[in-house]
């Protein structure tokens, strides 16, 4: 498994569980550490910085620094910046995550004329939100959503996901979104290029076969399923894009 110079890590399911460590995981990336590969922790979590996700993995027990953490929300922001110029106007739906994002990428929010309306997980989305997002969408601004993650994993069962948002302002403005994270090839291609890697070593780890294992198909990258979260070993038969590889769990993959 040495032919792989660089990683992409998924977080929940392939790093921790709830709010715990997955033990093999961490020594998986004690390992990388040791031999000085580098990876990223990639992650569709568009509401938290990489400075308050970093903050929660080094609580868990696995200290991390915010440079090793790549979100929706950068690569949303790196998106943008290829096709909109410094100081263009935006309209924000979203969380601390993504307004720091792209507010680092010298954006600049405006809600009467933004040249495109910018969507992650807001948990005081409203009726107000929604109107003017798609007025300004039918009025030609660009679709833009960090992730179409219908549902998220909280500790009282599953919780609307910001596809479901999405969803809102896609049937409101008759306008079709384009989407930044897992399955879709941008935060790969961004994170990559973050890494600076080749396509060819570099490998996508993820519990997630819709997601993560997608993710690295559209980007025509290898794969790696790891059976800690969500998705298990009969999924991986049935499913129609299959894994590189498929393992128990890190540690058991990486010394085999
Ligand atoms: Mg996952």
């Amino acid at each position: 498994m040495k032919q792989y110079e660089a990683f992409l890590l998924d977080l929940d399911g392939t790093i921790y569980r709830g709010s715990q460590v997955i033990p093999e995981a961490v020594r998986f990336v004690q390992a990388l550490k040791r031999e000085q590969i580098p990876f990223l922790y990639l992650t569709n979590n568009s509401s938290a910085t990489p400075q308050v996700i970093a903050e929660r993995l080094t609580a868990m027990g696995l200290p991390t620094t915010e440079k090793e953490v790549y979100t929706s929300s950068l690569a949303t922001a790196a998106f943008l910046r290829q096709r909109l110029a410094p100081g263009t106007p935006l309209y924000i739906i979203g969380e601390a995550g993504l307004r720091t994002a792209l507010e680092q990428a010298d954006f600049v929010v405006d809600d009467q004329q933004p040249q495109a309306v910018v969507i992650g997980i807001d948990r005081t989305f409203s009726y107000d939100k929604l109107a003017v997002a798609s007025r300004a969408i039918r009025q030609g601004a660009l679709f833009v959503a960090t992730n179409g993650d219908a549902a998220l994993p909280t500790e009282r069962g599953l919780a609307p996901g910001n596809g479901s948002l999405v969803a809102a302002i896609r049937v409101a403005s008759g306008v079709e979104p384009i989407v930044i994270g897992k399955p879709n090839k941008w935060v790969v291609d961004f994170a990559l290029q973050r890494l600076g890697t080749k396509r060819e070593r570099t490998l996508v780890v993820g519990d997630n076969l819709h997601t993560d294992i997608e993710a690295a198909a559209n980007s025509g990258m290898d794969s790696l399923l790891v059976l800690t979260g969500f998705s298990t070993i009969d999924d991986a038969h049935e499913h129609p894009v299959r894994p590189t590889y498929t393992a128990s769990d890190l540690w058991s993959w990486w010394t085999k």
